[in-house]
């Protein structure tokens, strides 16, 4: 079969692999759609933690192709969506529901081969039967979606909570949606771009500014706000974005920075203020809701893919350069 593998770091090709065979308790799926992650760019830079070569791919949906012994239940045919997380349900953290901590942790795309190929073997617990009025793309975006809802297990916003968000990427959109959902009241957005301001407008922001304009958003809420979430991942704008935390405040980081980065943060603030600062990793649990709120279309995912390419030109996109205006990119097998 064809798959994307990435040899080692900085060198990705198109080759024959092996018919990955489904062992005991998994199944085969093929595959429809793939959605392209920053964590794919990370390994294929060399800057995560996978084995190499690897096939990458983690968030996907496709068809049953061929079912495995002691597979309860499933028919070749069903279209699913997979759950990439790979917990071993046994260790410590596992057992005290940290699945995202494992001390085993894996993850398909991520430390065994994934779905940027035509099949993907996978163990039939992570499956999720997809309806019929739900799209291939919709499949594929449950995964990142299972890292919003992760994000807002952390957060527990209160109704009517003021929030700020840093970031109107496809990520932040879905907070954004997120956000709205689940019962903020101000709702501030904060991007350079302003045609994805206007995107964040369509979800449910109440005001946005562009990146200029920071001092806009000290005088809407000069004492700071109930949340504060960065989904930008840059630690310059981390700096700025955790002193418009107000009393008694969260601030959430969800974008991803580099691993060596530093802010400066001041501790009198933190103190003083009352502040509490989180962090969310991943997914831990949260693909079955993330599967729900896209089913009863309380998230709209659709207008976030910015663009559908083929399995070969993924090579030069993880290569970059990457137009930053793009929100999701998905490959279509
Ligand atoms: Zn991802
Ligand atoms: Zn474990």
């Amino acid at each position: 079969m064809k798959a994307l593998v990435i040899e080692k770091p900085g060198q990705a090709v198109i080759k024959d692999v092996a018919y990955p065979k489904p062992g005991r308790g998994e199944v085969t799926v093929k595959v429809n759609q793939v959605g392209i992650c920053g964590t794919d760019v990370h390994i294929y830079k060399g800057e995560f933690l996978s084995p190499y070569p690897i096939i990458p791919g983690h968030e996907f949906s496709g068809v049953i192709h061929e079912i495995g012994e002691d597979v309860p239940e499933y028919v070749t045919g069903e279209r699913v969506a997979v759950d990439p997380s790979l917990f071993c349900g046994k260790c410590s953290y596992c057992l005290t529901n940290r699945g995202n901590h494992c001390e085993n942790w894996g993850a398909l795309g991520n430390t065994v081969d994934g779905s940027m190929a035509e099949y993907v073997k996978v163990p039939y617990e992570n499956l999720v039967r997809i309806p019929d009025d739900m799209s291939d793309a919709e499949g594929a975006f449950i995964e990142p979606l299972a890292c919003v809802v992760y994000a807002m297990h952390r957060l527990k916003l209160k109704v009517g909570d003021q929030v700020l968000l840093f970031g109107a990427g496809a990520m932040g959109q879905q907070l954004i949606q997120a956000l709205k959902t689940a019962g903020a009241s101000q709702l501030v957005v904060v991007d350079l771009s302003v045609e994805k301001l206007a995107m964040a407008n369509e979800w449910g922001a109440s005001h946005t500014f562009t990146s200029d304009k920071l001092d806009e958003v000290r005088e809407l809420q000069p004492r700071g706000f109930d949340i504060v979430v960065d989904a930008t991942g840059i630690p310059e704008v981390i700096e700025q974005a955790i002193t418009f935390t107000g009393p008694v405040g969260k601030y959430l980081q969800f974008g991803v920075t580099p691993s060596d980065a530093f802010i400066k943060l001041n501790p009198f603030d933190l103190y003083h203020k009352d502040w509490t600062l989180l962090g969310t990793m991943a997914i831990n649990h949260t693909f079955i809701p993330a599967f729900n709120w896209i089913k009863e279309k309380r998230i709209d995912v659709k207008p976030l893919v910015s663009k559908t390419i083929s399995l070969e030109d993924t090579i030069s996109f993880l290569e970059g350069p990457r137009d930053p205006n793009l929100l999701k990119v998905q490959i279509k097998i």
